[in-house]
């Protein structure tokens, strides 16, 4: 059974482990390319676009793809909604694993923006001194802002157009709260800009800012194509894959445990 993970985050990876670990299962990852130096998942990997959900429909056909799982961040919204139309056009099931988004706890300052332009309309009523964790595709949303410093972290480093007063931080996740609190106060950060990424990895940036007394604008994530079953962790995604991802005219087979 050949199962293609549609990845680019800590999850899609470890469900590619798991998968990977099963005798028989082939796996294939599909990364966009985005990344210079992506971690790469052991199995197959496959690099770069599809050309569309039709490309992706041909891609699954011809490589004899009998499941897909649409593991990729939670923001990637154009990946999901093709995978749903290539998954309905080439008759596989497809399961989107979603990690759970954060909820804010009792002392947090959070204001939710309805999209990245939303949140670059906050930001100027909110500080001037703003940590911009979103992600180096989008920041031309905040180039506009000329009266606020931006400390940009990203994994690899952005193109213009880009805000004209910014520090660039060339990093990735993991990161740790220590590690948040110092670059919080190196930085006299008044406001943090994120996205509601969900996970560990990245979440120590909330608690800093909230022992900080720093708001934060959490931009809400976009929704899964409709229809498309969604599950919160890599043992719920390699369970789907095991029990051979039923659909109406294909029945569950247990295939056994990974
Ligand atoms: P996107 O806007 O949803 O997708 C844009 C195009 O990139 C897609 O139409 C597709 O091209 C290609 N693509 C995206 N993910 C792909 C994948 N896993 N395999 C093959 N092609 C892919 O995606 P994005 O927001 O730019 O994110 C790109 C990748 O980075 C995703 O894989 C995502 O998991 C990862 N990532 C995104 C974020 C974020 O905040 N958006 C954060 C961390 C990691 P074709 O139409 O040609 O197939």
């Amino acid at each position: 059974m050949h199962v293609l993970v549609l990845g680019g985050t800590t999850e899609a990876r470890q469900l590619a482990e798991l998968l990977h670990s099963h005798p028989r299962l082939r796996v294939t990852s599909s990364l966009a390319g985005r990344v210079a130096a992506p971690r790469l998942p052991p199995g197959e990997v496959r690099i770069g676009g599809f050309g569309g959900a039709d490309g992706m429909a041909r891609w699954i056909s011809e490589h004899a793809v009998s499941a897909v799982i649409d593991a990729t961040h939670p923001f990637a919204e154009t990946i999901s909604f093709n995978a749903a139309g290539a998954a309905a056009t080439a008759h596989v099931p497809l399961l989107a694993l979603r990690r759970p988004g954060w909820v804010p706890g009792e002392g947090d300052d959070w204001r939710e923006a309805g999209s990245l332009a939303e949140a670059a309309e906050a930001v100027r009523g909110t500080g001037r001194r703003v940590f911009l964790t979103t992600g180096r595709l989008g920041l031309g949303t905040f180039a506009h802002i000329d009266d606020a410093f931006f400390l940009v972290r990203s994994v690899d480093a952005p193109e213009p157009p880009c805000p004209p007063h910014m520090e660039l931080l060339l990093d990735r996740g993991p990161f740790t709260l220590d590690g948040e609190r110092e670059i919080l106060a190196r930085h006299h950060i008044d406001v943090l800009v994120t996205k509601d990424s969900g996970g560990t990895a990245t979440a120590p940036k909330l608690t800093a800012a909230r022992e900080a007394g720093i708001p934060v604008i959490v931009v809400r994530r976009p929704p899964v194509p409709e229809g498309v079953p969604v599950v919160a962790t890599v043992e719920e995604a390699a369970e789907w894959v095991v029990t051979a991802a039923p659909t109406e005219d294909r029945p569950a087979v247990d295939i056994g445990t990974p």
